[in-house]
């Protein structure tokens, strides 16, 4: 059986770019694509806040390119799905399905999902007037109306944040109170382009041939129905994290990201973690990939200790 050097499983811009500066520094990493190659930048169209473009980059496109960049330095890759991990002794065992593999280090990159209403059309309208990025899109809402539903801190800080373009800001809030920290809920509360539509949920979107122009609305205490006119529709009501294949061999947060420290370490010596998986608050790109270079480096020097 091959024990490889780093194995980096997901390869969305964190471990993409965990695979580039480990194929870099001679490691020959081999990369575990899963069931969504390039994560969720494969799911956007522009993406303007890429440092180096200075005209924007289409998402795939820029995943595509890291990918070439990582394997004209000898990254492997597998479009397989790893299923299971064991943790217990080195090197490390992992599996897709029966397939059994073995490496040194792990680097686990695998993302977290944005959670979706489960609305008709929600996906194939994405990035044509629904989005679960704030930082990535509401730039893309100046002067125009927008709807976001969620009441935690990522929910106040996307309105307050699409408030400095968008001309108005309505919350759905399927409950009449927030989830999100005082300070948060003050800052979204005093921001008078911002208004709360307490006990909302959204029940349909509704759209033309160029994207979202409206959703259909349910107030849950008094079972109204409304229409309401709408160019954005901003999904905040938390992320996934993926790390059910882990079967919790490592320590996770309470919100189940896992848990890193040192830039990367997880718990267990040899493993590593990067990008959305360990990261609740930032979720950019660039900040997966920057903690992506981290993770290399330091599966790099606990291969040389
Ligand atoms: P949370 O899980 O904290 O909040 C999710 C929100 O979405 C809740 O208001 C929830 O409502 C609502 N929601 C969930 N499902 C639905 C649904 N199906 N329909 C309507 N509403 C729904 O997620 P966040 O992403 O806001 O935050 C995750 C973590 O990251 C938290 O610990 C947060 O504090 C942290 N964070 C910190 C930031 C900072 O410090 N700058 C910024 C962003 C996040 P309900 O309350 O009714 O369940």
């Amino acid at each position: 059986m091959t024990v490889h050097k780093v194995a980096i499983i997901g390869t969305g811009p964190a471990g993409l770019t965990a695979a580039l500066y480990s194929a870099r520094a001679d490691l020959a990493p081999i990369v575990f694509e899963g069931h969504e190659p390039g994560g969720q930048l494969t799911l956007t169209t522009d993406v303007e806040n890429f440092p180096g473009f200075p005209e924007g980059v289409m998402g795939p496109d820029l995943i595509n390119n890291i990918k070439k960049q990582a394997a004209r330095f000898g990254a492997e890759y597998i479009q397989k799905h790893v299923t299971r991990v064991d943790t217990t002794s080195r090197p490390f065992k992992f599996y897709c399905d029966d397939e059994e593999f073995q490496s040194e280090t792990l680097i686990i990159s695998t993302g977290a999902s944005a959670k979706f209403l489960g609305l008709a059309n929600e996906k194939e309208l994405t990035g044509k007037g629904v989005s679960t990025c704030a930082t990535c899109d509401g730039f893309f809402y100046r002067d125009k109306v927008v709807h976001i539903v969620g009441g935690g801190d990522t929910a106040m800080e996307d309105a307050t944040f699409i408030a400095k373009f968008a001309s108005k800001v309505y919350m759905c809030v399927r409950k009449d109170t927030l989830r999100a920290s005082k300070p948060m809920q003050k800052r979204a509360m005093d921001n008078e382009k911002i208004e709360f539509l307490w006990n909302t949920e959204v029940q349909e979107i509704l759209f033309d041939d160029s994207g979202v122009t409206g959703i259909k609305v349910i107030n849950n205490k008094s079972n109204e129905v409304s229409t309401r006119q709408t160019d954005g529709l901003f999904y905040a009501i938390g992320h996934r994290p993926n790390t059910a294949f882990l079967e919790k061999q490592i320590d996770l947060d309470d919100h189940g990201f896992i848990s890193t420290k040192n830039g990367g370490e997880t718990n267990i010596a040899g493993i590593f973690a990067c990008g959305d998986v360990q990261d609740p608050i930032f979720r950019q790109a660039i900040s997966a990939a920057g903690s992506g270079c981290q993770a290399s480096m330091l599966a790099e020097r606990f291969l040389h200790s």
